[in-house]
């Protein structure tokens, strides 16, 4: 053990979770007072306790937003480049398990959907990949890169966990931001999601952004998929997985995202339900806690949620999503990994975002930032 683990292991899921359900009215009071607040304070404003507190959290966490990111939004989107996958993971559309036609894009198709993204007006891009090594791996990964870097300043990346070597190899590739979601801190139900394939390995995972982090990568991109478990425990553990890499890793910044589970092909259905009133709290306490840490919400979430939840703490949003490989140049030909929630294209989203008083960030990296910095 050399990384988090190190840390994780000393914790206890009931213990935490016991405590979190434990806080006090006087718990959170205390929280809300404090200029610097501690993971304790975090667990008092995810907890029920807090529920009485949102109006006041949410009109801190807007304060505490404005005055880091200023007025700002920054709008992303996916491209999907493939929906391989050798795991069986009980929530996806993608899943080993489901009967689909498997697409990876061709250089040609890459070209379309590059096309089309920039016409959108997009300059930031994140790949997005299922986990299948011997079709969608670090090979295929360079090739694809050798075509999409030329049109995007900022690249970030959501696929397999890989090694420490591999992404260092990336990152002069164009590669500047990982995005890993342990789905779930809790072991046992991890287990039960993840039944087959490499990512039933709980703890290869959970190492995976120390090797990020000691690769030297721009931003880390944490979170859990929400639903999969009681969301307070598993934001708490997120928010301990935060904490430590911030430490660890100083030079990095970080990133958190909301993914509230979304029905998709075969699927299973949340035993965990978050209401939009607890994804406030969670937003609002984030923010409390960590003043530097985007937080990123993306098209799972309602049309209405998100206009919502953009003057509470959210600094990154996609817009105009398709989660299917092809499906900016090619329609919904293939299968989608989850079913989108707000279909709004980016132009209209982006009015949205500006009729609220915010400026839409198309572009928020440069490789030129990184150097000076
Ligand atoms: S969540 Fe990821 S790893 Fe699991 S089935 Fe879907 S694409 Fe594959």
């Amino acid at each position: 053990m050399s990384g988090f683990d190190k840390i994780f292991n000393t914790y206890d899921w009931n213990i935490a979770k016991r405590s979190i359900y434990s806080k006090t009215n006087a718990d959170v009071e205390s929280a809300l007072q404090k200029s610097s607040k501690s993971l304790e304070d975090f667990a008092a404003l995810l907890s029920p306790a807090a529920a009485p507190y949102l109006e006041v959290m949410a009109q801190k966490s807007h304060a505490l937003t404005q005055k880091r990111f200023g007025k700002t939004i920054q709008l992303f989107i996916p491209m999907y480049l493939s929906n391989e996958c050798q795991n069986i993971c009980t929530y996806c559309g993608f899943s080993l398990d489901n009967n689909i036609p498997r697409i990876t894009l061709s250089k040609a198709q890459i070209k379309k959907e590059i096309a089309v993204i920039k016409g959108l007006g997009y300059d930031h891009i994140l790949l997005v990949t299922g986990e299948a090594n011997k079709t969608v791996g670090v090979d295929y990964l360079k090739k694809a890169l050798e075509l999409i870097r030329p049109h995007f300043s900022s690249i970030s990346i959501e696929m397999q966990p890989l090694g420490e070597k591999d992404y260092r190899t990336l990152k002069p590739l164009g590669v500047n931001s990982v995005f890993v979601y342990q789905e779930t801190y809790n072991r046992t139900s991890y287990k039960s999601y993840h039944p087959k394939g490499k990512k039933a390995n709980f703890e290869y995972r959970l190492g995976t952004p120390d090797k990020i982090g000691r690769a030297g990568m721009y931003k880390i991109g944490l979170g859990c998929l929400l639903g999969l478990e009681d969301w307070r425990t598993d934001s708490f553990f997120t928010a301990l997985h935060l904490n430590y890499l911030e430490k660890t890793y100083w030079q990095t910044k970080f990133s958190i995202s909301f993914p509230r589970i979304r029905p998709a092909e075969n699927a299973t259905s949340t035993q965990f339900p978050l209401l939009d009133r607890d994804l406030i709290q969670l937003i609002c306490a984030y923010r409390l806690f960590n003043q530097d840490v985007e937080l990123s919400l993306s098209t799972r979430e309602s049309r209405s949620f998100r206009d919502h939840a953009i003057k509470l703490g959210i600094t990154a949003i996609s817009a105009g999503s398709k989660t299917n490989p092809g499906g900016y140049s090619n329609g919904s030909a293939s299968l989608k990994q989850f079913e989108i929630s707000d279909e709004r294209p980016p132009k209209e989203v982006a009015k949205m975002v500006v009729s609220q008083g915010y400026e839409p960030i198309w572009k928020d990296w440069d490789p030129i930032l990184e150097q000076n910095a």
